[in-house]
């Protein structure tokens, strides 16, 4: 588990200043939108000594004591006035420029459901190049509830999740038959052949890339970071949001006297 560090809160907070009335946000309420959007847990949720608040909140704090967001560029600081709680960030335009080059990233980080760490790691990967995060495409899973949203969806971004759901169903099928990886469930046992093939894709960790990769290489590699359920342990593992369960632990929640469902595959 790595720290949070100051770079992979930039975005997010433009991103709250550019979702905030007038673009403009006080600190204190940044603050508590960023620990929301993060959940940090660990160390980042430990609090320092001397001090009264979180190492995570700490660092959302050095936004403004380190001048970060200033010196960037990226918004306006005004000091606190009369009554309110705190002093306010205001995005300026280059600011907005910022954000909507990477918008599409932020969006899929910020409203699909991942966990603190896998947020933290992909706002490094995405900060540490702005420029080519500008190229970077997403992937969707939930492809099967989505199907009717098809249209809507970016054909593009629609097309490459497909191709990944399909791979992993090639990989996960054994014996010509596809069972959900959590209970075994197997539609085609259950349903005959109005079940033949039914599954979902979860994504364990964000998948993206950026635009000068190798798509199918990039398929490959996440293979081993989706896998294949039934809607209702998908259900399951989304429970709580942004805490999405890992394998192990769904599989733990899992009666395990299923005896035709043993912890192997
Ligand atoms: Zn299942
Ligand atoms: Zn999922």
């Amino acid at each position: 588990m790595s720290r949070i560090s100051e770079n992979q809160l930039i975005l997010p907070a433009l991103y709250l200043m550019d979702i905030s009335p007038n673009k403009t946000i006080l600190i204190a309420d940044m603050k508590k939108a960023l620990y929301d959007i993060f959940k940090p847990t660990g160390e980042d949720n430990e609090i320092l000594h001397n001090r009264q608040d979180t190492r995570f909140a700490q660092k959302a704090g050095n936004l403004k004591s380190h001048n970060t967001l200033v010196n960037l560029g990226y918004a306006v600081y005004t000091p606190k006035v009369a009554d309110e709680r705190s002093g306010r960030f205001t995005l300026t335009e280059a600011g907005k420029a910022f954000l909507d080059a990477n918008i599409n990233i932020v969006n899929y980080l910020l409203n699909n459901d991942f966990t603190s760490e896998d947020l933290k790691e992909s706002f490094d990967v995405v900060f540490s190049d702005p420029k080519r995060a500008m190229t970077i495409e997403t992937f969707d899973e939930d492809l099967t509830i989505n199907e009717g949203k098809k249209k809507v969806v970016k054909t593009a971004v629609y097309e490459r999740s497909d191709k990944l759901r399909k791979k992993a169903i090639d990989h996960y099928t054994d014996g010509g038959r596809i069972k959900c990886k959590v209970c075994c469930f197997d539609f085609e046992d259950f349903y005959g052949d109005h079940g033949k093939g039914f599954i979902e894709i979860h994504h364990q960790k964000p998948v993206f890339m950026f635009a000068d990769e190798d798509l199918e290489q990039k398929i490959e590699d996440a293979i081993e970071n989706v896998m294949p359920v039934c809607p209702n342990c998908h259900r399951m593992i989304h429970r709580t949001r942004n805490n999405p369960l890992s394998f192990e632990e769904i599989k733990a929640h899992v009666r395990n006297d299923l005896d035709f469902c043993d912890n192997e595959n």
